[in-house]
């Protein structure tokens, strides 16, 4: 650190990204990534010629291809370069002092706080790692929640977000749907019905284009106008035209999409039954990763393993002996049955 990184930031932890190999050797089953291609990327040289130029800032042909999939007006959109940064915006446009989340939730929710010198309160899940929404009422500042929950795969239902949104009705709920695709529940019809929602999502996941980095809020037009506000004064060209074009192929490949989110769902199911034979406790899952750990064997061990055989998956050593498996195609998941097998049988 130099003498000259301002005083307040001396003690700023950063975000550690999860390990991204140079070789090609491991199953990468860590950082929550689709492991299947995202489409169109054979219209990439043609958008790539126009480089030289600007992209445009206002993503217009991806807002209007969005919009209308998700019935939403061109003012109830805004896109980032990745969910992280249009979460950066909502903090700078809406956290005043202070902002709420789960005490175990996604870790850049506690970078920020601190990035942005804002008091973060970290409110403890139950013990079996829900979210009790009684929590959340009337806390007078913003909030943030993951649903589904990172790295818990646990969603809390429509009603449930609805009762946190009515008992915070002069503060901003965000609510950060990364994962949702996966699952049942999305509050995206929420925001003709609420002012203070705001729903985030990405095409990290379920849209296969992580390393493009394409995010979005969803909001009614006025908090839309406040987060493009922030965006303007810091970078209107945000999302780059590559990113733009793959974004408006994945909403158009809609057949695509739902085959690859509909492959992974049912590995998901497939996977967690394997795992209850093999005397793991898996929390139930709405996401494209399982939180699981087993009777005996520690996360650290397990993780350790999985890696001797070419496995990369997460362990939080401050979330007890959990390690959290993303899931991947067929065969890789058929592999890593196979590995577990091995593991966990020579244990015994
Ligand atoms: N929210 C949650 C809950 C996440 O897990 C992630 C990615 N790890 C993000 C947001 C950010 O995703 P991206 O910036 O790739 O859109």
């Amino acid at each position: 650190m130099s003498k000259f990184l301002v005083q307040n930031l001396s003690n700023l932890v950063a975000y550690v990204p999860g390990e991204q190999p140079k070789k090609n050797e491991f199953i990468k089953l860590n950082t929550n990534e689709n492991p299947y291609p995202p489409p169109g990327v054979d219209i990439l040289s043609d958008v790539a010629i126009n480089l030289n130029l600007y992209n445009d800032p206002n993503c217009t042909k991806l807002t209007n291809v969005f919009g209308k999939y998700y019935n939403l007006a061109e003012d109830e959109v805004i896109f980032g370069n990745g969910s992280d940064e249009i979460l950066a915006f909502c903090y700078m446009a809406f956290c005043e002092k202070e902002i709420a989340f789960p005490n175990i939730s996604y870790g850049f929710y506690s970078v920020y706080s601190e990035l942005f010198g804002l008091a973060g309160q970290k409110i403890p899940l139950t013990s079996d790692f829900r979210i009790n929404k009684e929590d959340y009422f009337n806390l007078g500042k913003t909030i943030i929640i993951a649903n589904p929950n990172a790295p818990t795969g646990i969603v809390l239902s429509l009603e449930d977000i609805e009762d946190i949104l009515k008992h915070n009705q002069n503060n901003i709920v965000i609510i950060d749907e990364a994962y949702a695709d996966f699952g049942e529940v999305t509050c995206k019809k929420l925001i003709n019905q609420y002012d203070n929602i705001v729903v985030v999502g990405t095409f990290s996941k379920s849209r296969n284009l992580a390393g493009a980095r394409l995010g979005y809020a969803i909001a009614n037009r006025d908090l839309i106008e406040d987060i493009k506000l922030i965006k303007n004064s810091f970078n209107p060209y945000n999302v780059n035209a590559l990113t733009q074009a793959l974004g408006v192929v994945s909403i158009e490949q809609d057949e695509y999409f739902k085959e690859c989110v509909d492959k992974i769902v049912t590995e998901r199911k497939r996977f967690i039954s394997f795992l209850d034979e093999l005397d793991f406790h898996t929390l139930p899952s709405s996401a494209n990763f399982v939180f699981t750990k087993h009777n005996t064997m520690s996360g650290a061990e397990l993780a350790q393993k999985l890696r001797e055989h070419k496995i990369l998956v997460r362990y939080f050593d401050k979330i007890g002996e959990y390690v959290r498996i993303t899931i991947g195609t067929t065969s890789q998941m058929d592999y890593v049955r196979q590995k577990f097998i091995k593991i966990i049988k020579a244990d015994v």
